[in-house]
C-alpha cells in the first residue's frame, strides 16, 4: 500500500461522479488512499431520472442518497465521509427567495471548517481537491465547498487553529476541479458530426457564457484516466435520482472520450512543495514517506 493519500471535497453526493471521478479511481486503483468526503446529504436535489420519480422514492430521499452514494464509492474503490450538513438547494427566481435556515451555507463558516479540519486530521492527506471561487456552477454549496476547502486546507497544519479538532497535518497541494470544458464538449459534437450523428451539446456549445472559457486557461495540470471512464459512468449511473441514464452525458460512446479527451483537468490552487507546471500527476512533488 501506498503512503500517498488523496482526498476530494464535494458538495452533494454525485458531485464525486461527475467532477474527477476517473482520477479518483485512477489513484485508488495505483493502491493510494482516496477519500471522498460530501458535505450535505443531498436532501434538496430534485429528482432528474423519471424512471424515479415515484413516491416511494420522494418520501424518503435522504436514505436513497445515501444507498446511492455508497454504491458509488463502492464503484469507484473510493473510502467516504459524509460531514452532515444539509443540502442547501438551488434558489431560483426573481428575487431569489431566502436560503433554509437549517442548510449548509447557512453554518458559519468557522463552524462547517473545523468539522472538515477533524476529517483532514485524521485521513492526512498529501492532496486535496475542491471547486475554485465560482464553485465550478453556483450553487450555494459549491461555494461553500470551496470556502471550506480552502479554509480547511489553510488551517489544518496549524496547531493553534482548532486544537479540538486532532492533531495538526500540513496538506501539500490543494486543486480545483475543472472538467467542464468547452473544447471537450466541441470535439465531440464533432465526432458526432463526422458520424452523421447529431450530437447533443449544440444548445450548451450555442449558449456557453464566454466567461467560462477562462477556465481552459486555468488548467495546470491534466490526468491520464481513460481507463476509469467506464468505472465513472457505472458510479454516476449509481445516484439513479440524479442521473438520467438516457440523458446526454451518456450519449458520446466510451471510446471515442478515451480517444478524443483522455484526461480530467484540474487547476493547482496551493502548493507547499515545489512544482514545475504544467503537470500530470497530483502527487508530483510529494515524498513518499508513510
Ligand atoms: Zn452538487
Amino acid at each position: 500500500m501506498s503512503g500517498l493519500r488523496l482526498m476530494a471535497v464535494h458538495a452533494h453526493p454525485d458531485d464525486e461522479s461527475s467532477k474527477g471521478a476517473a482520477t479518483t479511481a485512477r489513484y485508488a486503483a495505483a493502491g493510494h488512499r482516496v477519500m471522498v468526503v460530501t458535505l450535505t446529504g443531498g436532501e434538496r436535489g430534485d429528482i432528474l431520472n423519471p424512471a424515479m420519480d415515484r413516491p416511494d422514492v420522494h418520501g424518503r430521499i435522504a436514505e436513497v442518497r445515501r444507498e446511492e452514494m455508497a454504491r458509488a464509492a463502492e464503484i469507484l474503490g473510493v473510502e467516504h465521509r459524509w460531514l452532515g450538513y444539509i443540502d442547501s438547494g438551488l434558489p431560483t427566481g426573481d428575487p431569489l427567495p431566502p436560503l433554509p435556515d437549517d442548510c449548509f451555507a447557512m453554518v458559519p463558516l468557522e463552524e462547517s471548517t473545523e468539522a472538515l479540519v477533524r476529517v483532514v486530521r485524521e485521513f492526512r492527506p498529501h492532496v486535496m481537491t475542491t471547486y475554485d471561487e465560482n464553485g465550478g456552477y453556483p450553487h450555494p454549496d459549491h461555494i461553500r465547498c470551496h470556502e471550506v476547502s480552502v479554509a480547511a486546507f489553510e488551517a489544518a497544519g496549524d496547531y493553534r487553529r482548532y486544537p479540538d479538532a486532532g492533531e495538526a497535518w500540513t496538506v501539500s497541494k490543494l486543486y480545483y476541479n475543472h472538467g467542464f470544458l468547452r473544447e471537450r464538449m466541441q470535439l465531440l459534437q464533432d465526432e458526432f458530426a463526422r458520424n452523421g450523428q447529431v450530437g447533443p451539446f449544440a444548445k450548451w456549445l450555442e449558449h456557453w457564457n464566454p466567461d467560462r472559457d477562462e477556465f481552459a486557461a486555468r488548467v495546470t495540470s491534466r490526468i491520464e484516466c481513460a481507463d476509469y471512464f467506464g468505472q465513472r459512468d457505472d458510479a454516476l449511473r449509481a445516484h439513479a435520482t440524479q442521473i438520467d441514464p438516457n440523458g446526454a452525458f451518456f450519449t458520446a460512446p466510451i471510446e471515442w472520450q478515451q480517444r478524443l479527451w483522455p484526461t480530467e483537468e484540474f487547476e493547482l490552487a496551493r502548493s507547499r512543495v515545489p512544482v514545475t507546471l504544467p503537470e500530470t500527476d497530483l502527487f508530483t512533488g510529494i515524498e513518499d514517506n508513510g
